[in-house]
């Protein structure tokens, strides 16, 4: 077989859709088309206990109580702004002060902004050389008026992933609710909200092999009942939690998504981890100047986060674009700025320059990652060559 000549390797960016997720969203497109909410005739019923069922099964999927515990939302960005905001609404009257870390998602981060403008007390705790809080600072953080604490499972950009059951166990011993974004959980860790032990949790699909546009905010049922206040307003559906018709085609995708990702995630992570690793040592062994960012055991197993000292991280981002990696840096404006959960690591503006984010998926194969990595080595070579002529 002839070498690869191109690789997908932004998977914590999207995924593709499973093809048996996609088969089974497709007669819910072009038959089953029915408004969930016209409970009034044959089709609407049937529409709505598709609805239902998707809504037990991607319970079951996460280790929710009760399928009452699930608002389906179009995405994690959706969830989290709703969690942060809809609970900073319903906690207000016990006080205003909210506790994260700093390399939350924009996600999560631009709604704290918001709440902050608005008279909320923010502490963003900062995270170690390996991307992780320390749950002493956590503990010191924690105030009377402490209301809420949101901690992402695990991080985007390094794969770093957070003392979630830990922080909860503390923060609820203190009477403060926990979130949790868990974006990048499924299909690469477990992701069960009884283990995790949080009372608000947000999801994606198109992170674990389901369709774009949905999205889960579980909330734990409990006495008296927390749920946020709702964003979005209009004909009650979801419980009154979420307005709009339902996308019934995706929530269906999603559930079936989650059940593979829990079926999965165990062997599929062991097997990212080989080719992860490998990747790692070809590159440390073929170069100097290679570091890895990010714990080396508390990781996501696909994830790895590499910076290459003495190359401009724009020239090798635009020389490996047949590799679909990502920058470490956010680019929103074309004007990059290194990686801001790089610099909260401790790591210096330049070498955050020149990193670059791999993320593996369950598709990808030891020969597209043989051939990503020799193009790596190649390409670093070649700029750190003409770095030192044009000097
Ligand atoms: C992708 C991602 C999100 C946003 O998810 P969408 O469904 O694309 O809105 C939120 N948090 C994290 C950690 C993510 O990786």
């Amino acid at each position: 077989m002839g070498r690869p000549h191109t690789a997908y390797l932004d998977c914590n960016a999207s995924t593709p859709c499973d093809p048996e997720v996609a088969a089974i969203m497709v007669p819910l497109l072009t038959s089953t088309f029915a408004n969930p909410s016209s409970r009034g005739h044959g089709p609407g019923q049937e529409a709505a206990a598709l609805l239902d069922d998707a809504r037990s099964r991607t319970a079951r999927a996460i280790g929710a109580g009760a399928p009452s515990e699930i608002t389906f939302t179009s995405g994690a960005t959706e969830a989290n702004n709703t969690a942060l905001v809809g609970l900073a609404h319903r906690l207000v009257h016990r006080g205003r002060h909210l506790v994260a870390q700093v390399t939350e998602h924009p996600s999560v981060l631009e709604p704290l902004r918001r709440l902050q403008g608005q008279g909320w007390e923010i502490t963003l705790l900062g995270v170690a050389a390996d991307g992780r809080i320390r749950l002493q600072e956590l503990q010191d953080a924690l105030t009377p008026r402490t209301v809420l604490l949101t901690l992402m499972l695990a991080n985007n950009e390094t794969g770093a992933l957070q003392p979630v059951r830990e922080a909860a166990e503390l923060a609820r011993a203190h009477g403060v609710v926990v979130h949790c974004d868990a974006a990048q959980g499924p299909g690469k860790v477990a992701v069960d909200v009884a283990e995790l032990g949080v009372d608000h949790l947000s999801l994606s699909a198109h992170k674990a092999y389901g369709p774009k546009g949905i999205g889960v905010l579980y909330s734990r049922r409990q006495r008296p009942p927390l749920r946020p206040e709702p964003l979005l307003l209009g004909g009650g559906q979801e419980g009154g939690q979420r307005s709009g018709t339902p996308n019934l085609p995706a929530a269906v995708g999603m559930a079936r998504a989650l059940e593979l990702a829990r079926e999965r995630w165990w062997e599929d992570g062991r097997l990212m981890a080989r080719l992860r690793d490998r990747l790692e040592e070809h590159l440390q062994e073929h170069l100097d100047g290679v570091t890895v960012n990010g714990p080396r055991d508390h990781r996501l197993p696909n994830t790895s986060n590499i910076s290459f000292a003495g190359v401009d991280g724009n020239a090798l981002l635009a020389s490996l674009r047949d590799l679909a990696v990502s920058s470490g840096s956010a680019c929103a404006t074309g004007s990059p700025e290194p990686s801001s959960v790089l610099r909260a690591m401790g790591v210096a503006p330049a070498l955050a320059a020149a990193s670059i984010r791999v993320s593996l998926g369950r598709t990808t194969t030891s020969d597209e990652l043989e051939w990503a990595a020799e193009r790596m080595v190649a390409e670093v070579r070649r700029l750190r060559a003409m770095g030192k002529r044009g000097r």
